[in-house]
């Protein structure tokens, strides 16, 4: 990922669904922004008190923290880079709560963009699934596939009134669920997936969701359906009741080191309340 820092300006701000927030940014910086990084990421500067850091010189000055977020589109035209943020309520941070509150004019500095995370077109069919964390990226996906391409989107929404219209391909059929405790059912899109009628042919996987959730759908295409490695992209977006410096943490411990490390890590984590893990 670029370690280029850019300041970007609030253009417009305003909810698309009751928890997705789009914000509009504007900026000198984007003049260099690179084209066609939809469904890669940047990542947002806050401090330790959860401002946006909107200063150059504070970078390096302090420990700041980072929160990632998708590239919905950018347009070199209109110089505007569009995130998506999801709000998830009382369980907020400060990037949630920074974009619920936003408002034009308001400026912060990111670092990317980083990696696109986009399906292989050249599969014979698609199964994206993703929470509203996913969604956005999921979006970037379904806008590119090809005319004639068959599959399944399958989304967790908070609420019924957070179902959107998707432009994709007439091929791809959608499934909501609607699950307003995020996190706390994280059987859910695992479900939803198995009881899909799977197709002849060679999927292409892309998963984009909680922690727990990604873990039992990884689990289910590895062993369950066979599924390779370079046909799915499944990832962890965020942690329940874990900040986002933590849930990297459990996502390197879990991609990269043994079992008995892993269930050792859990124990611990179960008793976070030791001051150097609660950052
Ligand atoms: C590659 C990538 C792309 C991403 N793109 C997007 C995007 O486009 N839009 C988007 O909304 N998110 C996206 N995310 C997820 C986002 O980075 C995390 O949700 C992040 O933790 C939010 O930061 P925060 O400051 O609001 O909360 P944090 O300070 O990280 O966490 C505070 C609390 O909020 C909870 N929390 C965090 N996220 C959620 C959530 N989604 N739902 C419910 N509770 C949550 C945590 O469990 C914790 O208890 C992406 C993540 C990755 C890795």
């Amino acid at each position: 990922m670029s370690r280029t820092y850019r300041m970007i300006v609030v253009k417009k701000s305003k909810k698309i669904t009751p928890h997705l927030q789009r914000v509009i940014f504007t900026g000198d910086d984007l003049a260099d922004f690179p084209e066609n990084q939809e469904s890669g990421y940047v990542k947002l500067l806050f401090s330790n008190d959860g401002q946006a850091i909107n200063d150059r010189d504070r970078v390096g000055e302090e420990k700041h923290l980072k929160r990632t977020y998708t590239i919905r589109s950018f347009s070199r035209e209109e110089n505007e880079l569009i995130i998506e943020f999801s709000l998830h309520g009382h369980k907020s941070g400060p990037a949630s709560t920074w974009a619920e509150l936003t408002k034009p004019g308001d400026k912060i500095l990111i670092a990317g963009p980083g990696s696109t995370k986009l399906v292989n077109n050249q599969s014979d069919w698609f199964l994206l699934a993703g929470d509203m964390s996913g969604l956005p990226a999921l979006c970037c996906n379904l806008e590119q596939l090809p005319k004639n391409a068959q599959g399944y989107a399958v989304i967790e929404v908070i609420s019924e009134l957070d179902k959107q219209t998707l432009k994709m391909p007439d091929g791809i059929a959608v499934k909501w669920i609607i699950n307003n405790k995020p996190g706390e059912n994280s059987d859910a899109l695992l479900n939803a997936i198995k009881a899909l009628s799977w197709k002849d042919g060679n999927p292409y996987i892309w998963v984009a969701c909680e922690f727990d959730s990604m873990k039992k759908i990884r689990h289910y295409m590895k062993n369950s359906r066979n599924i390779e490695q370079e046909n799915m992209y499944i990832s962890s977006y965020w942690k329940f009741d874990r900040t986002e410096e933590q849930h990297r943490i459990d996502r390197r411990i879990y991609l990269e080191t043994p079992l008995f490390i892993q269930i050792l890590w859990k124990i611990i984590t179960r008793f976070q309340k030791f001051r150097f893990l609660k950052r």
